[in-house]
């Protein structure tokens, strides 16, 4: 989009705002009822569009697209009322007689970028706070999805208030064109390296930021007592890699950790899971998603094509650059500063490092960057507490991996590299609001003493 166009969209975007309409209940209520209405309406397409840019099959579009959006939906219109209610605070004798209260106040005209993985969920999921808080918003979602991109900029055209919701879409030329502009909130997920032009840009114009940002998420896996929760713990380990758009999430498990002595039960444990979810030929099962293009399907294949990492595979390793399909694969200690061990891997390759004992993964998490998530499996209370109180991640889950992103009441965010700032629920509506204080007082009584002309006096009382 032109500069000229970009100028009259965020214009007129900035008038809506202007005009007081966006802080109205009733058009919160309604903005909200059409994304609804377009996930109602049109949940076939968004399911189309997935498989054709993802090779997503519909019941995972469906789960983590569609259906969880439903829900943030829901949840926002079922307690905006209470949201937006101004919130009575105690002040100190002191200040008698006076009262005090907390009142919820849109930003602006905010900015969400979002990324490729979660195409549509990613976009709608900050858009559900964004428009609750009353805000005017530009939603740019990622060019790597191009079909997602399209139909969530016709859908919301078509459903939303288009003086006040744009969907402006493009790469990053089109991002840095917008990033020159000043918005009151810019809210970007994605990558750590486009995460620092973004607030780099938002500086210029003092514009707060929230990054969601991504990383590397370790999985504790120690053993059990029983061999139920062994399998039940490599089964969820294996839905937490390749169960999630076949390992492109950034709070997907990035790597496991396990003690040496569990390191072939594991094993044996995974592939099992691994079969029975993919089958014996995964290239042909509809269950796992592609690999977003073929840059990325490279960036992954140099990560396992350096010779001391190919020599750890113990399971999988197939390719086909056709479909784009990379095989569920597992590596056994690839070395420590190898790629796959420093970068963020994003796609089917698990690599499991191994310790003489688990309660050396503290040590070996808290010495690496903060994660977003990071999961543990064991019932050893020791490690539980070690890990809670000794590493720092975004979140911690025990015994299961990624369901934290889709509960309302759970704030959702990183800390350190993985970002800062969080959402989901009430937490996405306080991401886009400014809690404004308002103090009422009287003239029922006044002390002389604050006013000068300073004299000694008057410290002695
Ligand atoms: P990316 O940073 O390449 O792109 C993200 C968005 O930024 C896209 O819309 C892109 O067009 C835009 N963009 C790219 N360059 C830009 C520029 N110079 N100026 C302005 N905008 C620009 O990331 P990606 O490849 O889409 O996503 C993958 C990364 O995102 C991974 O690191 C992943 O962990 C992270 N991620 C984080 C979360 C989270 O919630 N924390 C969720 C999904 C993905």
């Amino acid at each position: 989009m032109s500069n000229y166009h970009l100028d009259l969209d965020l214009k007129e975007l900035r008038e809506a705002f202007n005009s007081g309409k966006t802080k109205e209940s009733s058009w919160r209520i309604s903005q909200l009822h059409g994304l609804l209405h377009i996930l109602e309406d049109k949940e076939n397409d968004i399911s189309m569009a997935l498989k054709k840019d993802l090779g997503k099959h519909h019941v995972e579009a469906y789960r983590d697209e569609i259906g969880t959006v439903v829900k943030s939906i829901n949840n926002a219109l079922a307690n905006l009322k209470q949201w937006m209610a101004a919130k009575k605070t105690r002040l100190p004798i002191a200040a008698f007689p006076s009262s005090a209260s907390l009142v919820p106040e849109p930003l602006g005209v905010v900015l969400i970028i979002s990324s490729w993985n979660f195409p549509i969920g990613l976009s709608l999921e900050p858009l559900i706070g964004a428009l609750a808080a009353g805000n005017a918003v530009v939603l740019k979602p990622s060019e790597l999805a191009p079909t997602c991109s399209s139909l969530l900029a016709e859908t919301i055209r078509d459903y939303l208030d288009n003086s006040a919701v744009k969907v402006i879409e493009g790469g990053s030329d089109q991002g840095e064109k917008l990033l020159q502009y000043k918005f009151d909130k810019i809210f970007f997920t994605g990558s750590t390296h486009v995460g620092r032009i973004v607030m780099s840009a938002a500086a210029q114009h003092l514009t707060p930021v929230t990054l969601e940002l991504g990383g590397k998420c370790p999985a504790v896996v120690d053993s059990f007592s029983s061999s139920r929760d062994n399998n039940m713990a490599a089964k969820r380990v294996v839905w937490g890699k390749f169960g999630v758009c076949a390992g492109q999430a950034c709070i997907g498990i990035d790597y496991v950790v396990t003690e040496k002595k569990y390191l072939f039960n594991l094993i044996g444990l995974l592939k099992r899971y691994i079969k029975q979810c993919y089958g014996d030929d995964p290239n042909g099962s509809h269950s796992i998603c592609k690999i977003i293009n073929k840059k990325h399907f490279s960036r992954l294949k140099t990560l396992l094509d350096e010779p001391s990492v190919k020599s750890s595979i113990v399971y999988g390793g197939s390719m086909d650059e056709q479909s784009l399909f990379i095989e569920p694969t597992i590596l056994v200690d690839p070395p420590l500063d190898a790629a796959i061990m420093t970068e963020e891997i994003f796609g089917p390759l698990l690599p499991v490092i191994t310790l003489e004992s688990i309660e050396d993964s503290v040590n070996f998490i808290s010495t690496r960057p903060s994660p977003l998530a990071l999961y543990a499996f064991t019932e050893n209370k020791n490690l539980q507490k070690r890990l809670v109180s000794e590493t720092s991640s975004g979140s911690i889950m025990f015994n299961d991996a990624i369901l934290q992103y889709a509960v309302d009441t759970l704030p959702f965010g990183g800390v350190g590299g993985s970002g800062f700032g969080r959402y989901h629920g009430k937490y996405s509506f306080d991401n886009f609001s400014h809690e404004k204080v308002i103090v009422m007082r009287s003239f029922l009584i006044d002390i002389w003493f604050r006013y000068p002309p300073w004299t000694n006096q008057k410290l002695q009382l």
